[in-house]
């Protein structure tokens, strides 16, 4: 009687599907934001220098901090989305080492103001008056150990984030952990930003008065 062979069984394991989760920033991988304190009216931010770090001093809350998937947003090692929040440019102060920062590129809208040793952004500026973003500054409140700073409210540019290297098949992932922390993700801004952008073009062509 002839022996039935058994099926010798593979040696080479199934490539499991990649179970390790894509690092959106540690804030909303963790998924818990501080909220925001009432009577808060800034803090100051301190590069990752150990040694004579740049600081800057913000005189006031931030608004519509957001997660975004944009490739020029600083984002912490390892994180394919930045956190940023915007603020009144006269409420932005550097106070001490305003040397060692550097525009990454002059020709962009937000004139990113880095620090050349640790590569942390401190502030990003729109110089162009007529933007209708002008006179907001960017920053980035989780380089400020002040407590009390506004959380982020949606996601901006999250396609743009497979430009900065995300693989296309991750982004319903991405997407639906953004929703589940609370941040709906939008392809450019949030429809409140959209809104003051298209208010402003649309005083500036005289269409609204
Ligand atoms: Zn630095
Ligand atoms: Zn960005």
């Amino acid at each position: 009687m002839a022996k039935k062979s058994a099926k010798k069984k593979s040696a080479a394991k199934k490539p499991k599907a990649k179970s390790k989760a894509i690092s959106i920033h540690p804030m909303i991988d963790k998924g818990v934001f501080a909220k925001a304190s009432k009577k808060f009216a800034g803090g100051t931010l301190t590069c990752k220098c150990s040694v004579d770090p740049v600081i800057v001093s913000i005189g006031a809350q931030t608004a519509h901090n957001h997660a975004c998937g944009c490739t020029k947003c600083w984002k912490p090692a390892g994180a394919s989305f930045s956190v940023v929040a915007v603020v009144g440019r006269d409420h932005v102060k550097v106070t001490a080492n305003e040397g060692k920062l550097k525009i990454v590129d002059p020709s962009a809208t937000i004139q990113r103001h880095a620090c050349t040793a640790c590569g942390t952004h401190m502030y990003g500026r729109i110089e162009k008056t007529s933007h209708g973003f002008h006179g907001l500054d960017f920053v980035h409140t989780e380089l400020s150990k002040d407590k009390g700073w506004s959380p982020p409210e949606f996601a901006a540019f999250a396609s743009s984030a497979i430009e900065g290297g995300v693989d296309p098949a991750n982004m319903a992932a991405i997407r639906s952990r953004l929703k589940k922390v609370g941040l709906a993700p939008y392809d450019c801004l949030s429809p409140p930003l959209m809104d003051y952008l298209a208010t402003h073009a649309a005083k500036a062509s005289g269409v609204l008065k």
